[in-house]
């Protein structure tokens, strides 16, 4: 029998930690402040940067709030994010992605100072994280750790199988996983022999962005199953990368979607603003 791996349940305990964790902070006189900015009206980006205010207003972090307009030049941009790296108050400062096609994401994430990146996009913080160094790690690999331990699997000398090598969710993921002592395997679109190689996994972890692509011939009997997916089907139900109900059964434990990996993302970001 297989167990499910409750993410709004541990991200709700990790969000209730951090709002303890606050209290304490502001009785010292201390206090943290995130800065969020967007730039045009995206619809699901509005909802992202909704969730992450109500995020910090839940757990005591103060938030300043850019809505800037669609047609902000990737130089006025990054003056905000110059003047924000030498606020004082401000220890925090996220760009809500996607921008707009005339802005270069690159050049923005690299304006934000490393000590307040608190998405971890940063190539310092992406170095840090490599070699060992502490800094601030991406949020939903992040967040998968989180599930882990907190679900009581050992990664330890595991056979980790990653399925995804993109900036913010594989390659983070592989070296989270190694910081943990996992044995890790990365695979993208030219592996070969991929099922070998997932069936190989005591820890498979799915960031492969195509609705229900692992089913359980990707699978090995009793593997603890992480799907990071997440789209809207034809009828705007969610699903995830793998496909829930045909693998849920093979395996030891697996996240659902939603209600997996996805909550645990906007907990993770706060508990790197409360670092
Ligand atoms: P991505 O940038 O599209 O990366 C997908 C990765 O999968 C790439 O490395 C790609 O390989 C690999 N891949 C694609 N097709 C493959 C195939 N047929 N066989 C093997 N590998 C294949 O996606 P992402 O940003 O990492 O996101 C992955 C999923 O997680 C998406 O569904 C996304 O919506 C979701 N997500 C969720 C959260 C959350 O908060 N829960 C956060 C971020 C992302 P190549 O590198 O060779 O192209």
């Amino acid at each position: 029998m297989y167990r499910i791996i409750d993410g709004k349940k541990i991200s709700q305990e990790i969000k209730d930690e951090l709002k303890e964790k606050a209290e304490a902070m502001k009785a010292r006189g201390e206090e943290r402040c995130l800065a969020v900015i967007q730039v045009g009206s995206d619809p699901a980006s509005s909802v992202y940067v909704n969730n992450k205010k109500k995020a910090c207003a839940y757990i005591g972090i103060q938030s300043l709030s850019y809505e800037l307009p669609e047609e902000t030049t990737e130089e006025e941009l990054i003056d905000i994010i110059r003047e924000l790296n030498e606020r004082k108050d401000v220890n925090g400062i996220l760009v809500q992605l996607p921008l707009p096609k005339h802005i270069n994401e690159d050049r923005v994430l690299l304006a934000i100072a490393p000590e307040k990146d608190v998405d971890g996009f940063h190539p310092v913080n992406v170095g840090n994280l490599s070699i060992g160094r502490p800094g601030y790690a991406s949020c939903t690999p992040a967040g998968v750790i989180q599930l882990l331990k907190r679900s009581d699997i050992e990664i330890e000398g595991k056979e980790c199988v990653v399925l995804g090598r993109s900036n913010i969710v594989g390659k983070p993921m592989a070296m989270l996983l190694l910081r943990e002592n996992g044995t890790v395997t990365v695979c993208h679109s030219r592996t070969k022999n991929l099922k070998e190689i997932t069936k190989r996994a005591d820890i498979l972890v799915v960031a492969v962005g195509k609705p229900k692509f692992v089913d359980e011939s990707y699978v090995k009997e009793g593997a603890v199953v992480i799907d990071v997916g997440i789209h809207r089907n034809d009828g705007n139900k969610l699903c995830g990368d793998v496909d829930f109900e045909s693998v849920a059964p093979h395996t030891s434990a697996i996240t659902p979607v939603p209600g997996g990996v996805g909550p645990m993302t906007i907990a993770m970001l706060m508990s790197n603003c409360m670092m």
